[in-house]
C-alpha cells in the first residue's frame, strides 16, 4: 500500500500553496502535500507549527488565506464544514452527557433524519466496530475515559466520512492504553477504508499508527514520508533530531568518489560516509542513530570508521543502555549497547575507555 509511489494515483486531498495567516502572523506557510484515500497521515512537530490549523482549514473551520485544499479532485473552499465528507474528533471527545452511548452515536444519523432501522443498523455496527456493545445504554460518565475514546471513535465514523480528522485523539489516555488503543485505531482505520488524518505531538505515536508522517516546523513541512524514510533517510537535522536520539557531527566535507570524508575534530581521524544524495565539499552535519554504533573496549579491525573516548554517563533503559561517551576534543558520542541480565553487571562503566565504531553506511550526511 503506497499510493504516493504511484504517479497516477489521484490524491483524495489536495493542498496547493496554502497560506494561512491571522493577522501579520504566518500559521501555514505556502504548503503543498497530497494525501490518498485509506492512508493514515500523521502531521507531527512541536506546539504552534500549524498542524491544528491545518486541520481546521481540512474540516471548514477556517479559510485559507491563500492556496486552494481539494478534496477529490474540488475545492472545498465554498463548502461549509457540515456539507463535506469529514468529521473531525476532538481531543476532549465532545460527546453529550445526557445521551446514552448508543445515542451519541446515533446523532448525526438522527438529525440528517435517516429511516430509524438504517440509524440503527449502522449503530450497532459502530458499537461493534469499535467493541463497546456492552456499553451501549449508559452515560459518558459510565464508562472508562478508554470506553468514551471508543464511543468517539465510533460517532466520528457514523456517517462514514471520507475523511477522519484526528486531533491528539489519545493524549487523554495512559501510556499503556494508549499504545493498546493504537493498535485499534489502526484495525478500525483498516476496516473501515476512511482516511485518517492525525494530529499528535507524540513521534512514537506518529511512526506507530501512520502509512506517512508529515514533519513540520514554523508552518512548513520538512519532510513527508513513510515512517522508515524519516528514521533511516532524515533529509535534514531538524528532523533526525525530531524523531528518536540521534548523533549530529558537524564538520567539513571533502568527497572523494563515492565517499564523503568528514573531518569534525582536531586529531580525530575523519568520518567515512556514504551519502544518499550527493554532498557539495564544505560544511555537512553527519546524523547517526546511538543504536547503528558499536561500543567495545578493543579496537575494531574491520571498520574504519571508530573513535576512542571515555564513558560520561549512562542511561539505563532495562534491555539496553545509551553510553554517552566523551571524545578528547569533548565532542559526546552516544551508542547504546544490549545490557546483561543485571543492572549491576553493565558491560562498561562511568570513565572506562571505550571504542566507537560504524559501517560507512550507518549514518546520513547532509549538506547544512
Ligand atoms: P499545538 O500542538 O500546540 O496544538 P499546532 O501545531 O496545532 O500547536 P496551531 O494550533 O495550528 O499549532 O497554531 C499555529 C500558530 O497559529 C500558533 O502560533 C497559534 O498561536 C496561531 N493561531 C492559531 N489560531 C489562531 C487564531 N485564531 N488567531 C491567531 N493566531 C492563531
Amino acid at each position: 500500500f503506497a499510493p504516493w509511489t504511484d504517479p497516477q494515483a489521484k490524491p483524495l486531498i489536495r493542498f496547493e500553496n496554502v497560506t494561512k495567516r491571522f493577522g501579520d502572523f504566518t500559521a501555514v506557510d505556502d504548503l503543498s502535500v497530497d494525501i490518498y484515500e485509506r492512508e493514515f497521515f500523521a502531521l507531527l512537530g512541536p506546539s504552534g507549527c500549524g498542524k491544528t490549523t491545518m486541520m481546521r482549514m481540512l474540516a471548514g473551520f477556517e479559510t485559507p488565506t491563500s492556496g486552494t485544499i481539494m478534496l477529490d479532485g474540488k475545492d472545498i473552499s465554498p463548502v461549509p464544514p457540515n456539507k463535506r465528507s469529514v468529521n473531525m474528533m476532538f481531543q476532549s471527545y465532545a460527546l453529550f452527557p445526557h445521551l446514552t452511548v448508543y445515542d451519541n452515536i446515533a446523532f448525526g444519523l438522527k438529525r440528517d433524519k435517516l429511516p430509524a432501522e438504517q440509524i440503527d443498523a449502522r449503530v450497532k455496527e459502530m458499537l461493534r466496530l469499535v467493541q463497546i456493545e456492552r456499553f451501549a445504554q449508559r452515560k459518558p460518565d459510565q464508562i472508562s475515559g478508554g470506553q468514551r475514546q471508543r464511543v468517539a471513535l465510533a460517532r466520528s465514523l457514523a456517517k462514514a466520512p471520507k475523511l477522519l480528522l484526528l486531533d491528539e485523539p489519545l493524549s487523554a489516555l495512559d501510556k499503556k492504553l494508549r499504545q493498546d488503543t493504537q493498535f485499534e485505531l489502526m484495525d478500525i482505520q483498516e476496516k473501515t477504508g476512511t482516511t485518517f488524518v492525525i494530529v499528535t505531538h507524540d513521534q512514537e505515536e506518529a511512526m506507530t499508527v501512520a502509512s506517512r508522517v508529515a514533519v513540520m516546523n514554523f508552518g512548513k513541512l520538512i519532510q513527508v514520508d513513510t515512517p522508515t524514510q524519516i528514521y533511516e533517510a532524515p533529509n535534514s537535522a531538524y528532523v533526525a533530531d525530531f524523531i528518536g536520539d540521534v548523533n549530529i557531527i558537524e564538520g567539513n566535507a571533502t568527497v572523494d568518489g563515492e565517499r564523503v570524508l568528514i573531518s569534525w575534530a582536531e586529531g580525530q581521524p575523519d568520518i567515512i560516509g556514504t551519502p544518499a544524495q550527493p554532498v557539495a565539499p564544505g560544511r555537512v552535519s553527519f546524523v547517526i542513530r546511538p543504536e547503528k554504533i558499536a561500543i567495545s573496549s578493543e579496537k575494531p579491525t574491520d571498520r574504519r570508521n571508530a573513535v576512542h573516548g571515555k564513558v560520561l554517563d549512562i542511561a539505563y533503559l532495562g534491555n539496553m543502555s545509551t553510553y554517552h561517551v566523551e571524545m578528547p576534543d569533548g565532542t559526546v558520542i552516544k551508542a547504546t549497547a544490549a545490557n546483561q541480565r543485571r543492572r549491576d553487571s553493565l558491560p562498561y562503566t562511568w570513565e572506562d575507555p571505550v571504542w566507537l565504531s560504524w559501517t560507512d553506511t550507518a549514518g546520513v550526511v547532509l549538506a547544512e
